[in-house]
Formats: structure tokens, sequence, C-alpha cells
């Protein structure tokens, strides 16, 4: 089935009772009962089907993990409380029975780099970062530091590089560490890790999924071989998504593959307005024919699908001239997140790469002049005329 019809019906329309709602409803219950204790019995020793306690499983949920594991190819998911949970549960499960050591993508997310250096860190589990679009020194590290678990982003941030996902996958498999994968930015509308050999997906939900800027949800989808550590480490971690937040999860996702298609068009608009634009010198987007991953992209992604984020610098800019720039828009919004229908824009060296010095900034190409926009599902006329009157 297509993706614009899983997500349309994934999920939905349990039998309950008499009636099948058309649209799953917001269970609040956090305890189920059944007519006799031995069914309860059951329900907890997994021997029948059902529902004990809505830190384990709530039915709400469960619709959301349903729709999502068909989005992604999984095998099962859980629905956590945020995208940051999602990642926690996600390498928290790939080192149980592992060697407790990680190779990560030296771009990821802010909150990520932290998450590894400043809590597993100092619980004694170390991180080596590696160029993840280099598949020798992806090789390189995996051979020396011998991970339990190599962390990778589809598409970075904020500079939009792919690695090759599919060999790394190959190596971690024949290196017995797990493969986890942040597919926030590619969604599963462009790539679907789980088909390429990773062994967890991890989303925030947050952003394209939910897609309103109303919701904060985590994911991991899993592959079969970590799907019964992860349902039994959340039972006793908690990371639970609310069922309120579920159900707005799962509206969002209905429309999601319309959204994302909608928002790729768009910004293959915006990045063409862009390139042209005199006081813009450099656009990084995913169709560039010069993009440095273009023989990974070109393998891993659908033919006209790019993604909708866009990362470039102003001309003779420093952080100055960049704020005046952001102060002109009138529509695009100037926050952090992304993946909204609104058009979103950020200036990572004041947000998602604040902690490193311009120093270091400039090391990982994350220049003072560079600016991040989220294109959202407005008209794109209107999207290039704001950023056009804001760029004079
Ligand atoms: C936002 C984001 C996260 C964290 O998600 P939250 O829902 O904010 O906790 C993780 N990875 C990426 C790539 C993100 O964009």
């Amino acid at each position: 089935m297509n993706i614009h019809t899983k997500a349309v019906h994934a999920g939905d329309r349990k039998k309950q009772g008499t009636h099948i709602p058309v649209t799953t409803p917001i269970y609040t219950a956090s305890s189920f009962v059944y007519d006799d204790i031995e069914t309860t019995d059951k329900v907890f020793s997994h021997e029948v089907e059902g529902y004990a306690y809505a830190r384990y499983d709530n039915p709400t949920n469960h619709a959301l993990e349903e729709l999502c594991t068909t989005l992604e190819s999984g095998h099962g998911s859980l629905a956590v409380a945020t995208g940051m949970a999602a990642l926690e549960m996600a390498l928290t499960t790939a080192l149980i029975d592992r060697r407790k050591k990680i190779v990560a993508a030296n771009a990821l997310y802010g909150a990520s780099i932290n998450l590894l250096m400043k809590v597993m860190e100092p619980f004694g589990i170390e991180t080596t970062f590696v160029d993840i679009c280099d598949i020798d020194k992806v090789a390189a590290a995996i051979e020396e530091e011998k991970p339990g678990a190599v962390l990778m982003e589809t598409i970075s941030n904020p500079l939009l590089r792919v690695g090759p996902l599919d060999q790394i996958a190959k190596l971690t498999q024949a290196a017995g560490a797990a493969l986890i994968v942040d597919n926030t930015f590619a969604t599963p509308m462009l790539v679907r890790p789980l088909e390429l050999g990773a062994n967890l997906v991890v989303h925030s939900l947050t952003k394209y999924l939910a897609g309103h800027g109303d919701v904060m949800g985590g994911l991991i989808v899993s592959d079969e071989a970590h799907y019964d550590a992860l349902r039994t480490l959340s039972r006793t971690y908690g990371p639970t998504l609310g069922p309120f937040e579920a159900y707005l999860a799962m509206r969002g996702i209905k429309t999601f593959p319309l959204r994302m298609e909608r928002q790729c068009r768009n910004a293959i608009t915006v990045a063409a307005f862009l390139r042209q634009h005199a006081n813009v010198v450099k656009v990084n987007f995913l169709n560039d024919p010069e993009h440095p991953d273009r023989a990974t992209l070109q393998r891993l992604l659908p033919n006209g699908l790019h993604g909708a984020m866009i990362s470039f610098e102003l001309k003779d800019a420093g952080r100055p001239e960049v704020f005046a720039f952001m102060n002109k828009l009138k529509m695009v919004v100037k926050a952090t997140s992304l993946g909204d229908v609104h058009t979103m824009m950020l200036y990572p060296a004041m947000a998602s790469h604040r902690d490193l010095s311009p120093k270091q900034r400039e090391r990982v190409g994350i220049r003072d002049s560079l600016v991040r926009l989220s294109v959202g599902i407005e008209d794109p006329a209107d999207i290039c005329a704001d950023l056009n009157q804001a760029l004079q």
C-alpha cells in the first residue's frame, strides 16, 4: 500500500464491543479491568492480548504505534513523550546487552550531542564522533572502537549531508552493533531506514509527523530483534506519551504524506529562488547537482523528493546582518523547531549550535552567515516574496 493510504487507515477502526469507532478515541484510563482476575493475570503474563496499566500500553498509543510501524516498515513501535526520550530509549535498548560504546555522526541535533556527552559519558558510555559521510572513516571507527551502537541522522542538521546508511548497516551488522537512525528530517516519505538494515529508527513526532506545532512526542520504531527489550525497558523507565498527545499526533499523521509532498515541492521553488538571489552566497539543498553526497542521495532517495529543509548563507553577513534580515521577515516564523505547516527560520549559531565557540562552528561549516529554513505548505510565491523583501 502507498504511504498516503497507510497514513489514513493503519491503526484505526478496532472493534469495541458492539461498534467500531471510525477514529481511535482518547483513552484516559490509567488501568484496565476484566470480568475475572484470571484474565487480568493472563494479560499481565501476555498469554492474552489486552491492556493492564497505561504506563505499559494504552489503546490510543497502540493505534499511533501501529500506524507508525506501518509507515516505517518496522516490527513494532513505542510512542514516548519527546524525541529526546525516544533517542534515550533507543540507545539504552541497543546497549543493554552490548558493549557500552557508541560511534556517532559528528553532525547531530544539538540535544543529541548533549545526551551523548553530558548524560551517557558521565555514566561511563563513551562516544567516538566520526564523519558519517566517509564510509572508510566509519569502517575504521567501527573496527577500532567495537561499538555496541552506531548513531546517525538520515539528513544532517543544518548542512543537510546524507551518509551511506545502506553501507553503514552492512558494517554494523557484520560487527554485531545496532544501527540507530534519527529519521526526523527525512521522514518515512523519503527514507525507511529499517528497509536498509537499520535496527532502531527514532523520530521527533513534534516535527513533520505531527506537523502542526501543537504537540510534542517521540517515537522508536524497532526491528523484531529489539522490540521486546524496548517495551520491557519502557515499562521500567516510564517515558510513555500521554493519550491526548497520542491522539493529536495520530490526527496529524493522517495528512503527513500530503503535507510532506507539498513541502518538498515548495522547497524546490524556494531553493531555486535563493540560488539566483544576489544577496545569497550558498544554498544547501538536496537537489544540488554539486551536492557532496550526490551518489548516496541518488541511491537512497526517491526521484523528485529532496526534503523540505534548506540552509543558506547571506552575502557578507555576520550576526548583526543576519538578525536585521530575520527581523524584516513578516510571514516566515522565526522560531526553533521544524516540519510545521508554516515556514520557519532558525539561526543555528544562536540556537542549535549555540554551545560551540565561533571557531568550532567554523570547523563544522556552520558560519555566522548561515540560516536554516523549514519550508511550510504556504503558497511558494508568498514564501519567496517574504524572503525577497527581507533580503533587500
Ligand atoms: C527536534 C529533534 C529531536 C528532539 O525531539 P524533541 O521532540 O524536541 O525532543 C531529535 N532529533 C532531531 C533531528 C530533531 O530535529
